[in-house]
């Protein structure tokens, strides 16, 4: 079933739940009618319902909904603002385990190899929508030469700590801003022009595989780190007729984030310990930078919003507030045993309203 669009969101943040479907070993505990186990279900379009509470947003997906249709709800609307010279992110956010990196890119499988599989996840669907875009646009305009460039990075914030995952022995980035032109950036971080959809696919292979992994934690993936995939967009259109020339920028951000759960630090010590808090301190100064941005949005009175509180809020401070779309998919397990990170994710999202 196809989803319906977003409603207008109080916060300006799009705010999307996703469900993941049962997996294997759950739809087993679930007993004969495959259901029982489930701890939180989708009631309409928009709502949930867990433990007998209804919490609402602007839209849900479950496992009837296929990635493309989680693509036709936030994928389509970021390339169109995009190409308005807005900047524009999506965010996934849940405990480990939920779905968020196969919500961003998709399984490895169908990245690699060239097939587009119908797995493949929202990076690779926004950026065959992009070229796509492009050529229209340029087809559309014969008044003038249109031109665009689009150069990526990926890279990895780790306990504080910037890795580029296009050159993985650059590490421990820092973050700059240019005081001239208050514009933020990455020290020597990679940047690789793409123009295709294959371009982009191998980028994100090569990054993913890069990753960092808990090797002392239970989860052999890197359900510690953030992930974020940024392009950076340059149209310029050069009039014919009167010679006059017009430049805009705009970015992308795609960020699959750390684990939401609460860290165990039952046997966490030295650097594990120090891991944890700084896990925290990138998700929770986000957390709290939404909460900011939905307060200015619904009161219309100006707030000091603390960017610098982390990594990840500074790098993306242009890309937060102001006039940039914001896209939060909150992932959720529907077994019944992640109940209380689930109730903790939905009242995340709630918040981010
Ligand atoms: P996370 O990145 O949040 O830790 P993953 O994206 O790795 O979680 O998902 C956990 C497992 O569930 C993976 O095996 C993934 O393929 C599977 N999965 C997640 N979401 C879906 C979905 N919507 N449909 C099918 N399988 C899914
Ligand atoms: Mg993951």
């Amino acid at each position: 079933p196809v989803l319906e669009g977003a409603t207008a969101s109080d916060s300006g943040v799009q705010v999307v739940v996703r469900i993941r479907p049962p997996c294997q070993v759950e739809g087993e505990e679930a007993g004969e009618d495959g259901r029982g186990s489930e701890c939180v279900r989708k009631m309409a379009n928009n709502s949930v319902a867990i433990q007998g509470q209804d919490f609402t947003f602007d839209a849900v997906a479950d496992a009837a909904s296929t990635q493309e249709d989680v693509f036709k709800l936030v994928g389509l609307p970021l390339v169109e603002n995009c190409l308005s010279g807005f900047n524009s992110s999506i965010f996934a956010y849940g405990q480990t385990g939920s779905g968020k990196t196969y919500t961003m890119w998709g399984p490895l499988s169908a990245l690699s190899g060239g097939s587009m599989g119908c797995e493949r996840g929202l990076t690779p669907r926004v950026f065959e929508q992009l070229f796509s875009r492009i050529k229209e646009e340029q087809a559309k305009h014969m008044d003038k030469e249109l031109t665009y460039n689009c150069t990526c990075s990926f890279l990895e914030i780790y306990n504080e700590q910037i890795t580029d995952l296009l050159d993985p022995l650059q590490k421990n980035l820092q973050v700059r801003e240019d005081v001239r032109t208050a514009c933020v950036y990455v020290e020597s971080l990679t940047k690789e022009f793409v123009f295709s959809v294959n371009d982009v696919n191998q980028l994100l292979v090569k990054g993913l595989a890069n990753r960092r992994t808990g090797s002392t934690s239970a989860n052999v993936d890197s359900s510690r780190s953030h992930c974020v995939f940024t392009c950076v967009i340059k149209s310029e259109s050069n009039n014919l007729e009167d010679g006059s020339n017009c430049i805009r920028i705009s970015r992308i951000n795609l960020v699959d984030l750390a684990g939401s759960e609460r860290q165990k630090l039952t046997h966490a010590a030295g650097d594990r310990l120090k891991e944890a808090g700084n896990i925290n301190r990138s998700l929770s100064a986000l957390g709290n930078l939404i909460n900011i941005l939905a307060e200015i949005s619904q009161s219309g009175k100006q707030r000091h919003v603390p960017y610098r509180d982390s990594k990840l809020t500074f790098l993306l401070q242009e890309s937060l507030g102001g006039n940039a779309m914001l896209a939060m998919i909150c992932a959720v397990s529907p077994s019944e045993r992640c109940k209380s990170e689930t109730l903790s994710t939905l009242r995340f999202a709630q918040r981010a309203k």
